[in-house]
């Protein structure tokens, strides 16, 4: 066996249905009684359902949490903490709305119970995403790493189809990533394996029936497993390009990732083939570029950056802003290589 380091992330994780119900509790094991809880507009429902579980241990509800974690917005919400004196935070959501939880937790050290609704898996890394002034930058840091994880997947039943598909596809993305990131180790390889395929298994059987709780378990599942993958070991070219692309073109995060994966796969191959050799076999096909197009495509995904609003002209722009800072990646970053990559998922060919 390669000699590895691995820095296994604190975690505690209450996971099944109806897991909702926990939450009270979890804020009392916290030590805490002023709960503020976030969501996005169109989960305020959710959020509310939150509240009035804490009752008085809740102190406020903030449903404006938006994609790519925007800096305005996190000063709003980060004020609106402190007028109601929050001592902790109750995100339910998605990576948006887990997001602007760790932006305030990062600012303000504040502990986090975050109740994930898709599949990015966000809630297990210790990775804060932020735009400013259209750029968008990462940082990791253990304050912004969640103390508790309730997956209720119950929560995730209501996840759109089409959403349902590109989120368990950006779940597959990190685990992907990690199989050829330098730091992989034999731990997070076992993981990024199983997350792949019990996703892969899911996916098709929530196409049918979203109410499948059996598949959305499945699912939920192997979103905290490929979260864990992102959380523990660098990513590469893929993440970077959908980090550019959503932070500077405010492309769909999920949506983008699904485009991205197979053209990305298909660049890194020839430098990492056992890795995609394991992405193939999760996913139970010959090649794993074809693979991942075709599932995406067959669960009527998006498969075509052209089809996400994404013009043709910007992709030299999209290079250049990808290509600023270097970072390791299993081939040689060219731009001319990553200008076809681009081209092709742009026209949304299938790879070859
Ligand atoms: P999202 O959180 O923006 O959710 C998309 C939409 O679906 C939102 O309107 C949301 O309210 C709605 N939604 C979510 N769950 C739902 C449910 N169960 N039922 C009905 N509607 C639901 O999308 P996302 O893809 O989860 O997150 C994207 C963001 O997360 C990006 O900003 C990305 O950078 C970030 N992210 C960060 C990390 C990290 O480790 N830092 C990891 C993954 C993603």
């Amino acid at each position: 066996m390669r000699p590895f380091e691995y820095n296994a992330l604190p975690a505690r994780v209450i996971f099944g249905a109806g897991t909702l119900q926990c939450l009270p509790e979890e804020v009392k094991r916290l030590g805490c009684t002023r709960a503020l809880v976030l969501s996005t507009n169109s989960q305020e429902q959710s959020a509310a359902r939150a509240q009035k579980l804490l009752a008085s241990a809740a102190v406020g509800l903030y449903a404006n949490a938006t994609m790519h974690t925007p800096e305005n917005i996190t000063m709003k919400a980060l004020e609106y903490a402190k007028k109601v004196n929050a001592d902790c935070l109750v995100s339910v959501g998605g990576g948006s709305t887990i997001g602007l939880g760790k932006a305030i937790a990062y600012r303000t050290d504040l502990p986090q119970i975050v109740i994930p609704t898709t599949y990015a898996g966000s809630e297990a890394t210790p990775i804060l995403g932020q735009t400013v002034r259209n750029q968008k930058t990462t940082l990791k840091s253990e304050k912004v790493l969640p103390e508790v994880i309730i997956y209720d997947v119950d929560l995730t039943l209501t996840l759109p189809a089409r959403m349902t598909i590109t989120s368990g596809m950006n779940a597959i993305a990190h685990a992907v990533e990690a199989l050829y990131s330098p730091e992989a180790n034999p731990m997070i390889d076992m993981l990024a394996e199983q997350g792949i395929a019990a996703i892969a298994r899911a996916l098709p059987l929530i196409h049918k029936n979203p109410q499948d709780k059996e598949a959305r378990s499945d699912a939920l599942f192997g979103a905290w497993v490929c979260g864990t993958c992102l959380g523990a070991v660098g990513m590469s070219l893929h993440h970077k390009l959908c980090h550019t692309l959503g932070g500077s073109f405010d492309m769909p995060h999920a949506e983008t990732h699904t485009v991205i994966l197979p053209h990305a796969v298909v660049y890194n191959a020839p430098g990492a083939p056992k890795a995609i050799e394991t992405v193939a076999r999760a996913l139970r096909v010959e090649n794993a570029a074809q693979g991942l197009f075709d599932m995406a495509k067959n669960l009527g995904a998006p498969y075509s950056l052209k089809e996400l609003g994404f013009k043709e002209e910007d992709i030299p722009k999209a290079v250049e802003i990808a290509s600023r800072a270097p970072y390791p990646n299993p081939v040689p970053l060219e731009k001319e290589k990553i200008s076809e990559l681009l081209r092709n998922a742009w026209a949304g060919n299938r790879p070859i």
